[in-house]
């Protein structure tokens, strides 16, 4: 097992939450059903998501900014930290965003970093419902040691210190 990074997920974890404005209402629908169980963990969501979470439903979230104002980039920032645990993420396949380099930007680090992430609410479903959602979990990460070989004049100015 000396290909991967374990990373030890707490029992409590840090939940990321972002929904597309065409989507928001299945999150807070999600979220609503939820209620009981997401009040144990903490949440962490993108500006308006997590503003009407807020309103709608009194739980406590950490805000970040407005998606397409940095947000996801936020969120990918904290996955990277090992700050979020898992993503629910309700990206919408019908309109364009104007922040789709941000979106793809924050899939790609959720699949980088081996976070659960659902993107549905049929996943967010089968996500929560499993017993890991409220136990600790150990997340590997494969060892990128040899894809993050640099010319030897830069060894040194980017160790890995992930
Ligand atoms: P929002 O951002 O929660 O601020 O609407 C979501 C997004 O578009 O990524």
């Amino acid at each position: 097992m000396d290909d991967y990074r374990k990373i030890p997920l707490r029992a409590n974890k840090h939940i990321g939450l972002v929904a597309h404005d065409g989507r928001k209402r299945d999150l807070l629908e999600w979220v609503i059903f939820n209620k009981g169980t997401l009040s144990q963990h903490s949440l962490y969501a993108t500006g308006t998501t997590g503003a009407l979470i807020q309103r709608e439903t009194g739980l406590e979230v950490t805000r970040l900014r407005s998606g397409p104002f940095g947000g996801d980039q936020q969120m990918g920032a904290l996955i990277a930290e090992g700050e979020i645990d898992i993503l629910v993420f309700f990206w919408d396949p019908l309109e364009p965003q104007p922040h789709d380099p941000d979106v793809k930007a924050l899939l790609r680090i959720a699949v980088l970093y081996n976070i659960p992430t659902a993107s549905n609410r049929s996943t967010a479903d089968f996500l929560i419902s499993s017993p890991l959602f409220s136990e600790p979990y150990t997340r590997l990460i494969p060892n990128y040691g040899a894809r993050m070989k640099r010319p030897s004049f830069l060894v040194g100015l980017f160790e890995d210190s992930g």
